[in-house]
């Protein structure tokens, strides 16, 4: 099969690029480099199974081009990372509404198979835990540029779902816990590369907050198996899925497991949310996904413990 990556050069869709090239299907990445890398993907050159796009998800010509000649879409390319959105909430919401918007357009016009993948940011500050597929969303103000994330994802998830059921385009939704692994970067925000890379320095690790909210951790490699498993289920369509680890941990509990495992002398250092973010910065106290129905469907366990995740991120970074 043919499968076009949307944001393949990214973290999450470089594994993916690698995980159907490894099971013998093609792959074309679309990716305008901006938060994705080229070296994320150099490994997989210029061969028959692999082309690497380089463009816009705006770029409606370009993509109905690559969606006809391609089977599937896993449409993953988004403006991501907290600090990244806090920073340029314009681009976050155009990016994340319009191209989603195109995408979903242009996979219609051809009949594809799409897989859109979203965000635990949907659930906005419902701490409940575990929380489940139709949980409500607890959301701060629209002018806290925070939100825009949740909101532009979620009428991304409505799109998707709404072209399901009024056009008939098979769509499966798909919400990620805080995944992370080799080749995440901590440049826009993501906590553990930046605490593993401080570790690894021995400098300060900065914890912003308390400390004391909670996040579930899951290994990318755990997270793409998924994804292929899912797309190729007839059962998942029309449907939205979490996916993510059970396994709770706070960010100091977590700080504190990188520096044991690094061998660092690393010290913690608190940060108010307003310095590490903005003035008025509302964070997440707990986030857990219930993934009960992800588990029924596919038999999903991940495989990776957060000592294992941790071990596997330094080893790739050394
Ligand atoms: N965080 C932190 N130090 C950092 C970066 C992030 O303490 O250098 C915190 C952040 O405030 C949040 C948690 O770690 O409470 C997870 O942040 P991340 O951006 O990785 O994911 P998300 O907030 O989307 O769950």
């Amino acid at each position: 099969m043919k499968f076009l990556i949307t944001g393949g050069a990214g973290f999450i869709g470089s594994h993916l690029a690698d995980e159907l090239i490894n099971g013998g299907h093609e792959v074309i990445v679309l990716d305008n480099l901006s938060t994705g890398r080229l070296e994320n993907v150099s490994h997989l050159g210029k061969g028959r199974n692999f082309e690497l796009v380089v463009g816009t998800i705006l770029n409606e010509n370009l993509v109905d081009k690559l969606i006809e000649k391609s089977d599937v879409i896993f449409h993953l390319a988004a403006a991501v990372g907290v600090e990244l959105i806090v920073k340029k909430p314009l681009e976050s919401l155009t990016t994340n509404i319009r191209g989603s918007e195109i995408v979903l357009e242009m996979t219609e016009r051809y009949h594809k198979k799409i897989l859109i993948t979203s965000t635990s940011e949907i659930y906005g500050k419902n701490i409940n835990g575990p929380l489940k597929e139709d949980d409500d969303r607890i959301l701060g103000s629209p002018l806290k540029t925070r939100w825009s994330y949740s909101t532009a994802k979620a009428v991304d998830e409505m799109l998707a779902y709404v072209y399901w059921k009024q056009m008939q385009v098979p769509s499966i939704i798909v919400r990620l816990f805080n995944t992370v692994g080799p080749r995440q970067t901590g440049a826009y925000g993501m906590v553990l590369p930046r605490f593993v890379e401080q570790a690894l320095k021995n400098e300060p690790i900065t914890i912003y907050g308390s400390g004391k909210q909670s996040r579930c951790f899951i290994h990318v490699t755990d997270v793409v198996k998924t994804l292929v498993k899912l797309i190729g289920n007839q059962n998942a369509v029309g449907e939205v899925f979490n996916v993510g680890s059970q396994e709770e941990v706070t960010i100091e509990q977590l700080a504190n497991e990188v520096i044991r495992i690094t061998k660092s002398s690393s010290k913690l250092v608190y940060i108010p949310y307003e310095k590490a973010y903005e003035e008025g910065f509302e964070d997440m106290q707990r986030r857990v996904p219930d993934t009960n129905k992800i588990n029924k469907l596919i038999g999903f366990k991940p495989a990776y413990s957060l000592k294992e995740i941790i071990e596997d991120i330094v080893k790739h970074r050394q």
